[in-house]
């Protein structure tokens, strides 16, 4: 198991100048604790999860032992405190967590995203002493949380919701529906977005925590999907759903900033889990390139292979420099957003090109479910889609951009 981490230090910046290496570490360079957790979930992915990769994305399913395993690594709570059963780390640390889960399975890796930028923040930042007592705990060692913002009618205008809270004494009743519910099929709870004075808008959403045995909730059947397939994805009904006044998570009427923050940050995870399903491809491919022989040599010694590779894995670097940037602003309280959306929106764009070529470079075989190419080029179109399209990180991107031009 990864050991409980009490200190959050980032790269030790003062050994690197004593070194001469200037003022700041170079992005890639990681401190102990970051470099052992990253080592840690390696060794882990490959020995627990990369053998049944194969049988749950044939199956849609996943593996039930998988799910134990990552609460038992303490990898669903990495930045929880270990008050609270978690591991005590950093986000830094959770987007090296990500990656390295999505080298092997990119289900498995959105799986910890969602947990550990979403939910665990979300209750960490906004509970009561109350909820995290109840919550936090459980989220550390044996429950999986669902974010539910999406409904059919609201995606990228996620603030159109329709689903409806109506306050009556100490208590709301939730009528609506929620679309595209990531690990809704495991999930013991759900952060649920919904409003409760439409006459205000998107200000009257807020954040409700909605166990899963609620009566009127009911999780509806998975979508069948490209890729991605061991992840649950499903709609979710609320008929009538008694949620007491004290499962408001922060303020009333404050969800759609809640929703705003937290997806910007997600967007690094998401990043993160494009660059490690690029990276993952690409280490699965190269050896294949360099085995297999064509005109009496490798694959590999063909000018015309070597400079598609080595512009493949500048790409995957420069998603990488995006992506820790972005985490490291964060994590040093400075501004992100921009930064985010951009790692976002590269790495995805970076997954779709390293996996299609990978599948180029393999040949016939890339083509066949004997290897894993195939699986990554499906895998990786959600990275346009989800926490914002391809289209929406842009549009904020230009928004700072225009910004920045204002003086
Ligand atoms: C596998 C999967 C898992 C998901 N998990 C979750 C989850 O756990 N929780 C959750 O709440 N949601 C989840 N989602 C929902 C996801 O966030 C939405 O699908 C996404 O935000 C896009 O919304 P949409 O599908 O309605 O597409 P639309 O918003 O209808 O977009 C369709 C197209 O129109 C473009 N478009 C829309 N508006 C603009 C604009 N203003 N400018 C330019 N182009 C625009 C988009 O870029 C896109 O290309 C998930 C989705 C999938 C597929």
């Amino acid at each position: 198991m990864v050991s409980h981490i009490s200190s959050r230090s980032a790269p030790d910046v003062a050994s690197d100048q004593a070194a001469g290496g200037g003022s700041f570490p170079p992005l890639q360079m990681c401190s102990d604790e970051e470099r052992m957790m990253r080592e840690t979930v390696k060794k882990y992915a490959q020995e627990c999860i990369a053998p049944v990769v194969s049988k749950m994305d044939e199956n849609s399913t996943m593996d039930k032992e998988v799910i134990k395993s990552l609460f038992e690594q303490g990898l669903m709570g990495i930045e929880i405190d270990p008050e609270y059963g978690g591991t005590g780390s950093s986000f830094f640390s959770s987007i090296l967590v990500i990656e390295e889960l999505a080298k092997v399975d990119p289900s498995v890796a959105v799986l910890c995203d969602i947990q550990n930028t979403l939910i665990n923040t979300l209750f960490t930042k906004l509970g009561t002493p109350a909820q995290k007592e109840q919550y936090l705990n459980r989220l550390s060692t044996d429950t999986i949380g669902s974010f539910c913002l999406s409904e059919a009618q609201s995606g990228s205008d996620a603030f159109a919701l329709k689903t409806r809270a109506e306050k009556h004494k100490d208590y709301y009743i939730i009528n609506g529906s929620k679309m595209w519910i990531s690990n809704a099929e495991q999930a013991g709870v759900f952060l649920v977005m919904a409003n409760v004075d439409p006459t205000a808008g998107y200000r009257g959403i807020t954040c409700f925590i909605v166990d899963r045995d609620t009566e009127g909730l009911e999780i509806c059947k998975k979508e069948n999907k490209l890729g991605l397939r061991a992840s649950s994805t499903c709609p979710l009904n609320f008929d009538n759903v008694k949620v007491p006044e004290k499962n408001i998570l922060g303020q009333v009427s404050h969800g759609y900033k809640y929703a705003i923050g937290m997806l910007n940050e997600g967007r690094i995870g998401i990043a993160s889990q494009m660059l490690g399903l690029a990276q993952g491809c690409f280490d699965h491919t190269i050896p294949y390139t360099r085995q297999r022989e064509q005109f009496g040599k490798r694959i590999f010694d063909f000018q015309g292979m070597q400079h598609q590779i080595a512009h493949v894995a500048t790409q995957i670097e420069a998603a990488r420099l995006l992506t820790y940037n972005a985490a490291r602003l964060k994590e040093a309280g400075r501004p992100f957003i921009k930064e985010a959306c951009m790692a976002k929106y590269f790495a995805a764009e970076v997954a779709t090109l390293t996996t299609s070529k990978c599948i180029e470079w393999m040949g016939g075989v890339g083509f066949t479910k004997d290897y894993p190419i195939e699986k990554y080029y499906r895998d990786c179109k959600i990275g346009t889609i989800y926490e914002g399209t391809t289209n929406i990180q842009l549009s904020t991107m230009a928004k700072f951009i225009d910004k920045e031009y204002d003086h």
